[in-house]
């Protein structure tokens, strides 16, 4: 198949885009990708080619507040002129919850999109925003083939074990379960770990998704067994703003005595809390690094460390060792010293940290023959690269 692709993220206050070309049997070809910011509050656009050279910047001034609908209708108007006397093969989207159902991306026909939205009450707070655009561009241009790639897919392999919770079995039926996301993410890592290190791609490998959003999952021959988030993406690790998994009482304290309603609980739990609620500071760990000297600011990276080498060693378990350690996403992929202080609380892993490797980036970071004992590794996460080769997948196969 020849021709262009976009590749659609839409959050609760940003859409993030990419145009991908196709040729042939090739992997899709990122041509240029960007985002529009802060909607509902200082709303700013920028596109960068894929060589990261600016295309585009704009602002938004205070008082002119953009809604996810005029951010698509602004995009429209932005990419149009780019595209023209260029095929559209389709839009590919990310969509956090495809429900017990999906373990594979879909084409998105009206019943499914019907299906797509019985979803929204799992993931109140992203589902709708990312189906908002498929929506629109349904009733905009209603012959163009859109697809969605779900963040909970590739955990859905995993065992009953792993994904029920210990609650009566009626609410387990309704739907409330593990089930996982960051899947886009650790499909890719998964489909490049051949290439990183051959014991990699068939043995016990823990991924570690270190971003504003952060999740370990543990996989054995590239498939997922296991994953620290759950039913929410809260579980797990304390990421920038969310405090990760917490003591279901906590939630009762705070709307009994603490006398939140059930709105404010969430909004804490989601955007008060993690780094940047234990540092009072930030939720972004280079400004948190530059600041380690401040009590707080160490609490919270201590904190943060800590909860990511604990849960290593819960997911160790469930693998029954540890073969390689990967680190990716925003963190993951640039944060040195978080590598460093992760690796080192799990040397009890068999991981001893090479310095000067973690300093220049990699990819392996830690001493000794990997073929022979336990490793980690950088490698940067793609997960618009994935979603444009399911897009692509898919539309091949109509
Ligand atoms: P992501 O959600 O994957 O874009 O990751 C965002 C996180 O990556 C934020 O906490 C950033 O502070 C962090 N990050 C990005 N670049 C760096 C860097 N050079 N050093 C440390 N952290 C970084």
């Amino acid at each position: 198949m020849q021709g262009l692709l976009i590749v659609l993220n839409a959050g609760s206050s940003s859409i993030k885009f990419s145009v991908f070309e196709a040729a042939g049997d090739a992997p899709p070809r990122a041509l240029y990708e960007g985002q529009v910011e802060g909607l509902g509050s200082h709303a700013r656009f920028e596109a960068k080619a894929a060589d990261g050279t600016s295309l585009d910047e704009q602002r938004w001034p205070e008082g002119e507040d953009l809604d996810h609908a005029d951010a698509l209708v602004f995009l429209d108007g932005w990419l149009a002129p780019r595209l023209q006397g260029r095929e559209l093969l389709g839009l590919g989207h990310r969509v956090v919850h495809g429900g017990l159902r999906h373990a594979a991306p879909v084409l998105v026909d009206d019943a499914m999109l019907a299906e797509l939205e019985a979803l929204c009450p799992l993931a109140p707070l992203h589902q709708p925003h990312n189906l908002a655009p498929i929506r629109a561009v349904r009733e905009q241009f209603p012959g163009l083939p859109q697809v969605a790639c779900f963040d909970t897919a590739f955990h859905r392999g995993q065992s009953e074990v792993e994904q029920q919770y210990a609650l009566p079995r009626a609410v387990t039926e309704s739907g409330v379960r593990r089930y996982g996301f960051h899947g886009l993410s650790y499909e890719y890592i998964a489909s490049v770990l051949p290439q990183v290190h051959p014991r990699l791609a068939s043995g016990r490998v823990i991924v570690a998704h270190l971003g504003n959003g952060a999740s370990l999952c543990a996989m054995r021959d590239g498939r997922s067994i296991a994953t620290t988030m759950g039913f929410s993406a809260l579980d797990g690790l304390p990421m920038g703003t969310r405090c990760g998994a917490l003591d279901p009482g906590v939630v009762f304290h705070l709307l009994r005595e603490l006398k939140l309603s059930p709105e404010e609980a969430e909004a804490m739990l989601y955007r008060e809390s993690g780094l940047l609620g234990v540092s009072g500071v930030s939720n972004d760990m280079r400004e948190l690094r530059a600041r380690a000297a401040e009590p707080r600011v160490r609490l919270a990276l201590d904190i943060y460390v800590h909860r990511i080498a604990r849960e290593i060693g819960s997911l160790a378990a469930a693998l029954g060792g540890l073969d390689g350690l990967v680190f990716t996403a925003g963190i993951g992929e640039h944060s040195a010293e978080t590598r460093a202080e992760v690796v080192a609380a799990c040397g009890w892993l068999g991981l001893e940290l090479d310095a000067k490797r973690n300093a220049v980036g990699g990819p392996c970071i830690t001493q000794g023959d990997p073929a022979q004992r336990p490793s980690a590794w950088i490698v940067p996460t793609d997960e618009e690269g994935m979603l444009a080769r399911h897009t692509l997948a898919l539309l091949g196969r109509r």
